[in-house]
């Protein structure tokens, strides 16, 4: 066996096909990471597939445009809603496509081995599921791991999860906000609620549709969060125009919106992420909460970008509070590391 190995060309001759793959898959967006080459895919988690079956037509931005509009035969949908694999056929077809994509469906010598982050909420069974859709992608088989997310952007945000000391992590993601306290490479406590920008979109909505009469759709609701959104602390006022049916007259209709006014909608939501924040500093150890004081809180996901945000958590909690750089790449890189030091991190990787 060993003199037959030399015969095996090393796996830099097959150069890029044969590079290792860091995914991240979330619910709003699907990240795929190579060493070297950065990341290389970055799509909404959607997926339209032929109605009826497991076929995929398109996947990523081409489907979210589909979005709400697909005729009949047409079914385009986000198979991991709120941070549990809500479709899990589906989720294994879109991942196939994206690791599929990627590799311009080479086939590959030894195929790549696999670090994918997870919600934390997802059950064994869907852990399984998710390592075998990468199996069938083309992964190398026996070398798929799936990470917590929580850990991964914990990572991916440079955070020092391997001392014996507290790191918190805030992961404000499209389904899911993620708590999580991290020592010596492991999860101390983790508190995950099933609220995030999509919560946010939502009671946009709803706001709308019970001041004005309007009824708008989620992605113009998210499009609204991410210009004119903030939370309290932003003194700024702007405004945008916005277009939606009137609920009375049945007809098309556009209006102004305030940022005030999306300020007010996103009230709650806020409120259910800051408790969350609150559970977790008061089931965090002493000594670990000891070392938050100092070190304070990292956000990471697209949710921790909402204006003003970070302030109100650090005013609420007492404690500095920082977005990380680039907080929708800290799970990919955060897996990407991982995959770079697999025996480092190993007992941190579930089974
Ligand atoms: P997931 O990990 O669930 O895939 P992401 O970390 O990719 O989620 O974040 C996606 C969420 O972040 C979406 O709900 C999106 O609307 C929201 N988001 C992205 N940019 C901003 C922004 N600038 N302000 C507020 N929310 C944002
Ligand atoms: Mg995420």
């Amino acid at each position: 066996m060993e003199s037959f190995k030399k015969f095996i060309p090393s796996r830099r001759i097959f150069g890029v096909f044969s590079n290792d793959l860091a995914i991240d898959l979330g619910t709003a967006n699907t990240l795929i990471y190579v060493e070297k080459r950065g990341v290389i895919l970055d799509e909404p988690s959607v997926v339209a597939v032929k109605a009826g079956t497991n076929h995929v037509l398109a996947a990523g931005r081409v489907a979210k445009e589909m979005l709400g509009k697909t005729p009949e035969s047409i079914i385009a949908c986000r198979p991991l809603r709120d941070g549990v694999i809500a479709d899990f056929e589906l989720a294994e077809s879109m991942l196939r496509y994206f690791i599929r994509a990627v590799h311009n469906n080479k086939r590959f010598f030894r195929g790549p081995r696999m670090v994918i982050g997870v919600p934390s909420g997802i059950t064994q069974v869907e852990c399984r599921a998710v390592r075998d859709s990468a199996e069938q992608a083309g992964a190398r088989p026996g070398d798929v791991y799936t990470i917590t997310e929580s850990l991964a952007a914990a990572i991916g945000a440079g955070l020092p999860v391997h001392d014996p000391c507290a790191s918190m992590i805030i992961d404000i993601g499209g389904g899911t906000t993620e708590v999580a306290v991290i020592s010596l490479k492991n999860i101390v406590f983790c508190k995950s609620i099933r609220v995030g920008g999509d919560e946010m979109d939502r009671a946009i909505v709803n706001y709308v549709k019970r001041k004005y009469n309007l009824l708008i759709g989620e992605r113009t609701a998210e499009n609204i969060k991410i210009n004119i959104g903030s939370v309290m602390f932003d003194t700024r006022i702007e405004s945008m125009a916005i277009k939606g049916r009137d609920l009375i007259s049945g007809v098309p209709k556009t209006l102004n919106l305030t940022s005030a006014e999306v300020n007010e909608a996103l009230l709650e939501t806020i409120r259910s992420i800051v408790d969350v924040v609150r559970v977790a500093l008061e089931n965090t150890p002493p000594e670990l909460a000891a070392d938050l004081v100092d070190r304070g809180i990292v956000m990471a996901g697209g949710g921790s970008l909402l204006r003003g945000l970070d302030k109100l958590l650090s005013r609420e909690t007492g404690l500095p509070v920082r977005i990380a750089d680039e907080p929708l790449l800290c799970v990919v890189k955060g897996a990407g590391k991982v995959l770079k030091e697999l025996d480092f991190f190993k007992e941190a990787l579930m089974k």
